[in-house]
């Protein structure tokens, strides 16, 4: 594990954290300086640094506590919704480099925004773009 991982030191329990779950490969935690009451983090416990480097069955393990964890951290608070998301690359506004998803529970009227609002200018992509990406990202998982 790189010593100086935040999220690493969280899982050696040399930081302390209010731990919501926790199984053999992945632990979830109230966020330090959270979004919204109740703003969880989940992380595999072994340090990958995106979800790109992330095996598969380590994402899994995540999203499915991700699955698990969300009525929950909902009903904690007595939330509607909840916002999921990674920030996945430090462009994608990734701080911490130790893949995480976060839970944050949105409100009626609490200010957020959704995911559509991250960028506000939006490509304006010709058929032809769209046909090439489209057969780029198929490529890309063979
Ligand atoms: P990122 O921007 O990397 O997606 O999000 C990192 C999150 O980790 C932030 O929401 C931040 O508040 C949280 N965080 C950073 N350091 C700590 C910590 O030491 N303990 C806890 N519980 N959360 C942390
Ligand atoms: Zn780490």
């Amino acid at each position: 594990m790189p010593e100086d991982c935040i999220f690493c030191q969280i899982v050696a329990g040399d930081i302390p954290s209010r731990t919501v779950y926790e199984d053999d490969s992945v632990l979830a935690f109230l966020d330090a300086n959270p979004l919204a009451p109740g703003h969880t983090l989940v992380i595999p416990k072994a340090h990958h640094e995106r979800l790109n480097d992330t095996p598969a069955d380590v994402a899994g393990e995540v999203l499915s506590t991700v699955h698990e964890l969300v009525p929950a951290v909902e009903g904690a608070v007595d939330a509607p919704a909840s916002t999921v998301a990674f920030n996945n690359g430090e462009e994608a506004g990734q701080e911490v480099p130790h893949v995480h998803a976060h839970i944050v529970p949105r409100f009626a009227e609490d200010g957020g925004r959704p995911i559509h609002a991250l960028v506000t200018d939006r490509p304006d992509l010709s058929d032809d773009e769209l046909d090439a990406i489209e057969g780029d990202i198929a490529a890309g998982l063979e």
